[in-house]
């Protein structure tokens, strides 16, 4: 396509074969980029481009006729991709904790407790689905009131004791894990992401933050397909 476009406009005369060397190495570039084909190597669009410009340059030269300014066309083409590509990456987002600028392939996630956008490889803790610094300031992520544990667990229980912390119905609001009824005190079940640490169970009606959220580096979101906590890729 690239080569029949910029072939069309090589037949026109020398301006429109840079003029279009230039726009088909931006505009390829762009659409590159955004339709997400393979581009994991910053240098790969440019060298493709020029190439791709480099070939219908030379049909034309040694088709229909010699121009020394056409040659130009691949150079500006590859110029044209490696500035978007620049711009794109000066562009790109930083972590919201470390402040690191992400790479073109690092995924992000979206922490369910403050809600900030942070990397992979420093800020996001994959065992317990938060950022650090929500793991190190223990951040709660459910509600707080008791109308929404009463409704969503039963009421507190005196008797038993939490099964993570031990803690007694005078030390911790116990509530039952709807599915075992094992009890689990209220700080456990909010460390725990809502999670019963003996069946694995949710509990109904979680903030709907608490769903796992990736990022690619361009700020489009996905949900995680899986609750668990993802491995590394
Ligand atoms: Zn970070
Ligand atoms: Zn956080
Ligand atoms: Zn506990
Ligand atoms: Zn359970």
């Amino acid at each position: 396509m690239t080569i029949s476009v910029h072939f069309g406009m090589g037949l026109a005369g020398n301006v429109a074969a840079l003029l279009g060397a230039v726009l088909l190495g931006s505009g390829g570039t762009l659409l590159w980029v955004h339709f997400d084909l393979p581009h994991r190597h910053a240098w790969l669009p440019p060298l493709v481009l020029a190439v791709t410009i480099l070939v219908s340059t030379l049909v034309l030269e040694l088709g229909f006729r010699y121009s020394f300014w056409q040659l130009l066309s691949p150079l500006l083409a590859g110029g044209a991709s490696t500035l978007t590509i620049a711009l794109r990456i000066r562009d790109r987002q930083r972590c919201n904790l470390c402040n690191r600028r992400l790479k073109l392939q690092s995924v992000t996630f979206r922490c369910p407790r403050c809600s900030m956008l942070v990397c992979d490889e420093n800020c996001w803790n994959f065992e317990h689905r938060r950022c650090e610094m929500c793991l190190e300031n223990r951040v709660p992520v459910l509600p707080v009131q008791d109308s929404w544990w009463s409704r969503v667990t039963g009421p507190r229980s005196m008797n038993g004791r939490c099964q993570i912390c031990l803690a007694s119905g005078d030390q911790g609001d116990l509530r039952p894990c709807v599915t075992c009824r094992r009890l689990q005190c209220r700080d456990c079940w909010d460390f725990n992401n809502g999670e019963c640490a003996r069946c694995g169970a949710t509990l109904p009606e979680l903030p709907p933050s608490l769903r796992t959220m990736v990022a690619e580096a361009d700020g489009r979101e996905q949900l995680l397909p899986s609750h668990r906590s993802p491995s590394k890729a």
